[in-house]
């Protein structure tokens, strides 16, 4: 028998798995690196702060399916945990071809940060497919959502984790979802997913939620930065529920859109695009490609355009060390998770340009899905007004507390944010003690 030196047992009980490290590029060591800045700052509870460096519980299933050609497919479907200590997991479903595990890792702990930051009573999860969804018939994905929610079935319910939509996924993508958990069950479950349709315990409001809470929180930091939304020239990444309905929200407000890109290529018009002749083109042909009397700009000089508020809403990592110099907007307000990476953040603070985090900046989606499950406990449901006062509410509320942080500190939105958040997340913690 060997006998374990008892300092190298301890030290190695504190090693992170190699799939943990911060060392490796990709969303989750950008997550570990803003854990790592906001740690000077969580002064006795920092000693719970291994906790926010791994995720709780990360289940990986496989998803076989039948294809319409007869053949079987298996996906891979993932659902992180990677906080609960204030409540059940909540967090969207992402159905993409690059989807890993690391980076619903990222997506599920950023969750936890979101949700603590605008003080709901949810910890923070996240569940991804790596498919390609265009790539499917309808019966085809309704077969695959239906299958990974009978995977997943384990770990989710409506008091224990609550899956939402994310990128790819939708109010009849939750439908399926909540049918398929319910009949595994045998009674009804509509608090198991949010982002419902309306005729199945979804809440209004919330389809346009996200986008709506990414104009709100734009808004109130424009105020602070004494930027005028109606003179504003705005810069949109991502024209899908998120960047589509900021872009609308904006432009009601009298901002000029002035550049839209999407995986169909980067659309220009100085003089500010028809924002809703743009949605409408894009319903119908799937992009903003062809759509006209725009210019249309080679991707890369997106970045650069000329404009006052930049709004990256599609995926992570697209504001870089590469093109953070290029920006010319005051503010960043990031619609997307997770699209700017720690270099870039320091490049955009020095530069005095405005960052609005993630994690409070695209709140908005949760907030309302929040909402959603409350109706869906109490079967009493909200009026519309009502909603949309409640979620302007809180934002506004969140948003003041964490600029007073960061005014207080000096540090910037994200950090203040982190503090806010990670300050709620560990104090449950510690109040909770650790079992056994
Ligand atoms: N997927 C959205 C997000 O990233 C919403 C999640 C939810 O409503 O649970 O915040």
């Amino acid at each position: 028998m060997t006998l374990t030196n008892p300092a190298s047992q301890a030290k190695s009980a504190h090693a992170l798995p190699s799939y943990l490290n911060a060392d490796q590029l990709g969303p989750w060591g950008i997550y570990l690196q803003q854990v790592e800045r906001v740690t000077p700052y969580l002064g006795s509870l920092s000693r719970w702060v291994e906790t926010l460096k791994r995720p709780k519980r990360a289940l990986i299933v496989d998803v076989p399916i039948e294809l319409d050609n007869g053949t079987m497919a298996h996906f891979e479907g993932y659902r992180v945990q990677h906080n609960m200590s204030r409540g059940p997991g909540k967090g969207g479903v992402r159905f993409h071809q690059d989807v890993t595990l690391s980076e619903v890792m990222a997506l599920s702990a950023w969750m936890s940060v979101k949700n603590a930051a605008v003080n709901l009573p949810f910890g923070g999860a996240k569940g991804g497919i790596r498919v390609d969804p265009k790539t499917l018939s309808r019966g085809e994905l309704e077969r695959l959502t239906r299958r990974y929610t009978s995977e997943i079935g384990i770990v989710i319910g409506p008091n224990k984790d609550i899956p939402a939509p994310d990128v790819n996924t939708n109010a009849q993508i939750m439908a399926w979802m909540m049918d398929t958990y319910a009949m595994n069950e045998g009674s009804s479950a509509l608090g198991v997913v949010t982002g419902k349709p309306l005729a199945l315990g979804g809440s209004l409001g919330r389809n346009e939620a996200t986008g709506r809470g990414v104009f709100t929180v734009g808004h109130e930091a424009a105020l602070h930065m004494g930027l005028d939304i109606s003179q504003a020239k705005v810069a949109v990444q991502g024209f899908g529920n998120v960047g589509g309905i900021a872009a609308k929200l904006f432009a009601q407000a009298g901002a000029t859109v002035v550049a839209v890109q999407d995986h169909g290529g980067t659309v220009y018009q100085p003089s500010g695009l028809d924002v809703p002749a743009l949605l409408k083109h894009v319903a119908e042909h799937g992009s903003v490609k062809g759509f006209e009397p725009a210019e249309v700009l080679p991707d890369a000089a997106f970045w650069g355009v000329d404009c006052d508020i930049l709004i990256p809403a599609a995926l992570e990592q697209q504001i870089t060390a590469a093109n953070a110099h290029q920006i010319k907007a005051r503010m960043v307000i990031e619609g997307a998770n997770g699209p700017t990476t720690p270099e870039a953040d320091d490049i955009l603070h020095e530069r005095g340009i405005l960052v609005v985090p993630d994690v409070i900046a695209n709140a908005g989606g949760v907030t309302v899905s929040y909402f959603e499950w409350v109706q869906d406990f109490s079967s009493f449901f909200w009026s519309e007004d009502d909603i949309n006062a409640r979620l302007v509410r809180i934002l506004r509320e969140a948003f003041a507390g964490i600029w007073q942080v960061a005014d207080a500190h000096q540090v910037s939105l994200r950090t203040a944010t982190f503090i806010v958040a990670c300050t709620r997340i560990l104090q449950a913690r510690e109040l909770r003690g650790l079992y056994p």
